[in-house]
């Protein structure tokens, strides 16, 4: 993929991130006024907005991090074994730092 084709879709990324983080952050999921019958679903709506914003906050960094990786020019290097990652996972994930191998040797890891 292009670098700068790669960085207007990280930057898109990122805008689309710190909009979703913003709304979720904002959003007040008070349970204050409501009736006690609603409050269950209530938490089940912050349990998941929580859990978007995890996400949301992570991919927000692996954004970041892919950034910074353009301006180094490292980007679309593995970062575990430097070899190139392919172009159609960076087309799928341009925020994607390893390769298929090693992110999977990661995930297993965890
Ligand atoms: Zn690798």
């Amino acid at each position: 993929m292009e670098v700068t084709s790669a960085r207007q879709r990280l930057q898109q990324m990122l805008a689309d991130l710190d909009r979703s983080i913003g709304v979720l952050r904002g959003d007040p999921l008070s349970v204050d006024d409501r009736s006690p019958a609603d409050a269950g679903s209530d938490l089940s709506d912050a349990d998941r907005a929580q859990a978007m914003l995890t996400v949301a906050t992570t991919q927000r960094r692996a954004v970041l991090d892919a950034l910074k990786r353009l301006d180094e020019g490292t980007y679309g290097r593995c970062v575990d074994c430097a070899k190139p990652v392919p172009e159609g996972r960076l087309e799928a994930r341009p925020e994607a730092a390893r390769c298929v191998q090693c992110q999977g040797k990661r995930e297993r890891r965890r």
